[in-house]
């Protein structure tokens, strides 16, 4: 029993050709009242489906039904479905035979999982830029962040010192393979290395790396991967943990529920559950077939050719910089500087304009989207605008994916230097902390009830 996987379309662009993503011709309406193609900007937050991935979906759909306790045929199908995906994903980040793969929602779901599995007394070392779902999870004394230095060659010296400081016992290390503020790529194999001559583990949130890199845990050496579908061209929901299954194994699940028990009995006082064995033991509730699929299919399809993904991306990249880098009062964020390696990704400030105000126009008057803000890297993002002399807390973000053209690229550049020189051509008001155009008649689309 197979299920075939669909042929990818393609889009052209820059000169090279990519898998297509749904969604390509969207247009959307301008306060001006012309509608325009809708520049996407913003695939860091989150990409656009893949065409191959809906077909995929589109597929399966049929098909669907629940997974490993259907008898019947459909369920079966479903079951197998699931099962493969393990293996793609497995494949996907070149894991070792014994490595778990467990299913989640997404990163933040993964890191978290990680984070309840650790043995007790477990020390745990990160930088302090790290995205919040990095940062955030661990808890504790043992608990090491370590300031990021300004050179990335640093970074090694910097974990060596924290890990020579830390007690004995367990340790793990948290890194990211790219930042997701400034699209810097993280020296992950040298960092690992370190870690290893510490006795430590290492976890890497390949969230924003992923989509624009292959990712392998033994070329890296390192022991944990986690990423998400939305951010890898699969928005179905779900996302992936995959790594050593020995932690995994002997923590009970943060998550229970039907799956994760292989059987319950009652004791009177209490309740005797004997739990499943990883992967299920963290999966429990009804398994997201559809998301993993979708998730399996997008990392096959981006897997076919990675020549053409880092060809596409780079050319539009190397656009993107030069043309911000060009704008007066543009200041570009950067953690270690402009020869450092990155992905599509880049943020900055302008000198007099609100980053909130800047996106709405963008959105409003050109057809745009960008994220602005604190990119959920809170401490990374205020210390990079510091560094620039920015005065505001928020930064404007542009990141780049499958989905973008070189006229999105030059269409941002061009508004962006208006906006740079002149400000936004409307009216503009803020509320709730966000800005918003000061009278917006813009129809929503059909699909969406109006409820005024
Ligand atoms: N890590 C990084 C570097 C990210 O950029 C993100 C999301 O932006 C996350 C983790 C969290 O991903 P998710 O929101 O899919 O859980």
């Amino acid at each position: 029993m197979t299920l075939a996987l669909p042929t990818a379309r393609v889009a052209e662009s820059c000169e090279t050709t990519v898998p297509s993503v749904v969604g390509a011709r969207l247009t959307v309406p301008l306060l001006d009242g012309r509608q325009v193609s809708y520049a996407n900007l913003d695939h860091a937050a989150s990409a656009p489906c893949l065409d191959a991935v809906r077909d995929a979906v589109d597929e399966l759909l049929p098909w669907y039904a629940s997974v490993h306790r259907g008898a019947g045929f459909a369920s079966q199908v479903c079951t197998r479905v699931y099962g493969q995906a393990r293996d793609t994903l497995r494949k996907f980040v070149g894991a070792r035979p014994s490595d778990a793969v467990v299913f989640t929602r997404n990163t933040t779901d993964s890191l978290n999982l990680l984070a309840r599995s650790l043995p007790k007394g477990t020390s745990v070392v990160l930088f302090d830029t790290e995205h919040h779902a990095a940062l955030l999870p661990w808890r504790g004394p043992r608990v090491h962040r370590v300031e990021t230095p300004a050179h990335a060659g640093d970074t090694v010296l910097a974990l060596d010192a924290a890990l020579a400081e830390c007690p004995v016992g367990p340790r793990l290390v948290v890194l990211t393979g790219a930042s997701n503020v400034t699209g810097e790529v993280w020296p992950v194999a040298a960092l690992a290395a370190v870690a290893r001559r510490h006795g430590a583990r290492v976890a890497l949130d390949a969230a924003q790396l992923a989509p624009h890199r292959p990712v392998d845990i033994k070329a890296l050496d390192v022991d944990y991967v986690v990423l998400s579908g939305h951010k890898l061209y699969a928005p179905f929901g779900a996302g992936a943990l995959i790594g050593r299954s020995d932690w995994l194994q002997a923590a009970d699940p943060y998550l229970v529920g039907g799956g994760a028990t292989r059987q319950v009995v009652d004791w009177g006082d209490r309740l005797g559950v004997a739990w499943t064995a990883v992967p299920e033991r963290h999966e429990a509730g009804s398994p997201n077939v559809v998301g993993v699929h979708a998730l399996a299919v997008a990392c096959e399809t981006l897997a076919e050719d990675w020549a053409g993904v880092a060809a596409h991306e780079r050319a539009l990249f190397a656009r993107l910089r030069a043309g911000l880098t060009a704008i007066p009062g543009l200041r570009v964020l950067e953690l270690f500087g402009p020869e450092q390696d990155r992905v599509g990704v880049l943020s900055f400030s302008i000198d007099g304009l609100d980053a909130g105000l800047a996106a709405a126009a963008l959105s409003a008057e050109h057809g745009i989207g960008v994220r602005d803000g604190a990119f959920c890297a809170h401490i990374a993002t205020r210390r990079l605008l510091g560094r620039v002399g920015a005065e505001e807390q928020r930064a404007v973000r542009a990141s780049i994916g499958l989905g973008t053209t070189a006229e999105h690229i030059d269409r941002l550049i061009s508004a962006l230097r208006s906006l740079a020189a002149d400000g936004p051509a409307f009216r503009y008001a803020e509320v709730d902390g966000r800005w918003t155009p000061a009278d917006d008649d813009r129809p929503l689309p059909g699909f969406l009830r109006q409820t005024h």
